[in-house]
């Protein structure tokens, strides 16, 4: 297979890999049983790269969890740019779920019962969360059944050839769609590709606002 890019060729390479390991993917409504794959996506930074990664899983009947965030500073659930991106998330057939900034939790009908914590600290990451599953409680969070891919980097390794010989019994794997959706050698490259996509999209924002561009 590839040099593990963090690209979204790469990305539909560990869906294929998924898929010849005989993974089935799983919800965060059932405790792991032999053969899940909770495919998990913390949006942080863009709703435009989350509906991209929604869109190439559905392509290879991926589904996902997408934790979205009331709190961001990068991008306005409310707004109707938010309200679109949880119906077409839906309309794929992925989960929505809420990712809290600690101790906020304020959960609402758009989201599933389940929270993952934002940045979280070490005192509270592993806590339950009443009346809802929090994804870093046990068994959810098993050692060995998770992996992470943050600022791109994969602290044990990318998980693409194991799950092809399916050698994890199931797993959590935590995957942040800006860092594969835009490209970029290095995460910082990848941030300034993200931010021009963005310029654009905000050009137009506000265009649709009426102001004057001229
Ligand atoms: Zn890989
Ligand atoms: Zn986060």
């Amino acid at each position: 297979m590839s040099d593990c890019a963090f690209d979204l060729a790469h990305y539909a390479e560990l869906l294929e890999a998924a898929h010849t390991g005989g993974y089935r993917y799983a919800r965060f409504d059932h405790e792991p049983q032999s053969g899940d794959l909770f495919l998990r996506h913390d949006v942080d930074l863009s709703l435009s790269a989350a509906l991209r990664l929604a869109r190439l899983e559905r392509e290879h009947d991926a589904t996902a969890t997408y934790f979205l965030m009331t709190e961001s500073v990068f991008y306005n659930l409310a707004s109707f740019e938010g309200r679109d991106a949880i119906d077409e998330l839906r309309g794929l057939g992925h989960a929505v779920a809420l990712h809290a900034v600690h101790p906020n939790f304020f959960r609402d009908d758009r989201f599933d019962p389940v929270v993952a914590w934002h940045n979280p600290d070490p005192d509270y990451v592993f806590e339950p969360v009443e009346g809802v599953v929090n994804v870093m409680q046990a068994p959810w969070f098993t050692n060995g059944q998770y992996r992470s891919d943050s600022n791109q980097h994969w602290r044990e390794g990318c998980p693409h050839e194991q799950l092809r010989t399916a050698a994890f019994d199931w797993l959590q794997l935590l995957v942040h769609p800006e860092i594969w959706v835009y490209p970029g050698g290095t995460m910082g490259q990848t941030m300034r590709t993200m931010l021009d996509t963005k310029r654009d999209e905000w050009l137009e924002h506000l265009a649709n606002d009426r102001i004057e561009l001229a």
